[in-house]
């Protein structure tokens, strides 16, 4: 049946790359954050059952939705061009931009895009953080081989601080939330504007619902107790 994970019309099973605090996160075993709050309260007041949780690779999220895996995805994505013409988002829950993280005692701080002249830049897969870094190569600005790319962005922030990558370009919030827990620290910020929605399969009708229970969690509170929960 289209639309459906499992043939069950009543339940909807997330997926999610848990490497992207604070939005998705392992925690003692357990698979916790901003948006995982968000889309199980949604689920929920749509009137459906919420499935287990998968913990995917990014990349692997799309393919997974249109394989019937999952049924929606929460994983900080952005609404782009190239990803709805493969999948239906929900309305935006999020904004953000991208940020540049380095080493915050490192002799490298770039103050602006042309600074990265010469250095290694890592992203995660997949991600808008990877496209302006593959940008920023088609530009010239840093080297063909100066790409690193990664299956999720705590092993790109881990070898940030190793000092096998001289720079990580992850969205904002994230970034923030790694600087705070590790030794690395925000550059500068790329504007890209851009905006989070939960993914659905293109001919699921569940979304209607998803879209309504998202805009009461606005109206009651509900979502900037969360924000405060997860951001303050
Ligand atoms: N917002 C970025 C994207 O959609 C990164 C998401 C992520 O790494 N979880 O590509």
């Amino acid at each position: 049946i289209a639309g459906c994970s499992g043939g069950n019309d009543d339940t909807i099973v997330p997926g999610t790359n848990a490497a992207f605090a604070p939005f998705e996160y392992e925690e003692d075993g357990e698979i916790v954050g901003f948006d995982i709050d968000l889309a199980e309260e949604a689920i929920d007041r749509a009137g459906y059952e919420v499935g287990d949780w998968s913990d995917l690779k990014f990349s692997s999220l799309i393919p997974s939705l249109n394989n019937n895996d999952i049924d929606l995805i929460a994983a900080g994505m952005t609404i782009n061009p190239d990803r709805k013409e493969q999948i239906a988002f929900t309305d935006p829950y999020w904004e953000s931009n991208q940020s540049v993280l380095v080493q915050s005692d490192g002799d490298f701080q770039p103050e602006g895009e042309s600074d990265l002249d010469g250095a290694r830049v890592g992203a995660q897969k997949g991600t808008t953080g990877e496209s302006e870094t593959e940008r920023l190569r088609n530009e010239g600005v840093i080297a063909e081989d100066a790409l690193k790319r990664y299956n999720n962005y705590v092993l790109a922030v881990e070898d940030l601080e190793a000092g096998n990558v001289d720079a990580v370009v992850v969205d904002q919030p994230v970034a923030n939330n790694f600087a705070a827990g590790r030794d690395v620290s925000v550059a500068f910020v790329i504007e890209t504007g851009e905006q989070f929605g939960m993914g659905m399969r293109q001919d699921d009708d569940r979304i209607g619902d998803i879209n309504d229970a998202l805009a009461e969690i606005r109206d009651d509170g509900t979502y900037d107790d969360l924000v405060a929960e997860w951001f303050e």
